[in-house]
């Protein structure tokens, strides 16, 4: 038996010096790069996303929060305490391909700079788009308030459809999450109300800025054919995006292994990670995603290696 290899490094700031591994090392680590908290639509709060990750064997958890930093002090304070490393990031929407295309920013801790800045912007236009949405509720015959579903969020900042969702559910006029969206808030259904999305190389150039990096989040989101995403994955590249999702864990492993040949041919970095969200996305573990997500430690260290 080989001896099983700790990778735990230390909390605090994130600096990640890069140094090449052999491939014979075993017993590495695993990660995971995308997290949500009660911050935003994640129903945990921050502080419990790196406990889940050390009960899930993970040297480093990503709390990748939508348009918000504010849940990443309460969870590197106690990342520090069980001896797992917390990388600070934040999800964003982006105006791209005519379909979803988020952006996961990872190391922008710090509330100010250019990315903070844009951030204020995107969470401004969250508020106003919560509130079109509770109206348009309204006229559609559904009675649920503004401020009623204000309070099953964390803050006014930190709500999101999910929430609107499970109260639609509460209602009775849908029968599970997906089913809310399917009905009534997916794009194209009659609750649907757009939100701001920026240009992703503003967003590039925001977080160069703050000396953070750009990820294309779960790619086949953009609903794109294989030639076209290829395109398009290299437009974002040349605008300076360092990786792509590629091990997305609600992805088989044979789209996972394309994309992974995606981010090789354009030399950006194989990313991944689950997308939990506590109990509002059924199914979805830390670390383990739907039990077979496997993102090596070194994925973390690539990425860092990225930092302008
Ligand atoms: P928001 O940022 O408030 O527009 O909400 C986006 C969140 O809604 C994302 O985190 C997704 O997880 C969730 N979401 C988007 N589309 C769907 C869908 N069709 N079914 C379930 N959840 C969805
Ligand atoms: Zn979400
Ligand atoms: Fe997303
Ligand atoms: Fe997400």
């Amino acid at each position: 038996m080989t001896p099983r290899v700790s990778h735990r490094r230390s909390c605090g700031p994130v600096r990640v010096p890069w140094r090449p591994r052999g491939p014979d090392i075993v017993g590495r680590a695993v990660i995971d790069l995308h997290v949500h908290s009660n911050a935003s639509d994640g129903t945990d709060p921050p502080g419990a996303i790196p406990e889940l990750a050390a009960a899930a064997g993970c040297s480093a958890v990503a709390l990748t929060d939508h348009d918000t930093l504010s849940g990443l002090g309460a969870a590197r304070a106690r990342a520090a305490e069980v001896g797992v490393e917390l990388v600070g990031g934040c999800e964003v929407s982006c105006a791209f391909s005519g379909a979803s295309t988020h952006v996961l920013v990872y190391f922008v801790d710090h509330e100010e700079g250019a990315f903070h800045d844009e951030l204020v912007g995107l969470r401004d236009d969250r508020v106003r788009r919560n509130r079109l949405l509770a109206e348009r509720l309204i006229e559609l015959g559904i009675h649920i308030s503004y401020e009623e579903a204000v309070a099953t969020a964390a803050s006014e900042e930190s709500l999101g459809r999910p929430h609107f969702a499970a109260l639609l559910v509460e209602r009775g006029a849908a029968e599970s999450i997906p089913d809310a969206f399917d009905r009534w808030l997916a794009h194209g259904r009659p609750a649907f109300v757009p939100k701001a999305r920026v240009l992703p190389g503003r967003i590039a150039a925001a977080a160069r800025e703050s000396r953070g990096v750009c990820v294309l989040a779960h790619p086949l989101s953009l609903e794109l054919p294989p030639r076209e995403l290829d395109r398009a994955v290299g437009e974002l590249a040349g605008l300076g995006f360092v990786g792509i999702e590629a091990n997305y864990a609600s992805y088989p492993p044979e789209q996972r292994e394309e994309l992974a040949g995606l981010a090789a041919r354009h030399d950006l970095v194989a990313t991944g990670g689950s997308d939990y969200h506590g109990t509002v996305k059924a199914g979805l573990s830390i670390g383990r995603g739907r039990g077979d997500l496997e993102v090596q430690d070194e994925v973390l260290e690539r990425l860092a290696a990225r930092r302008p």
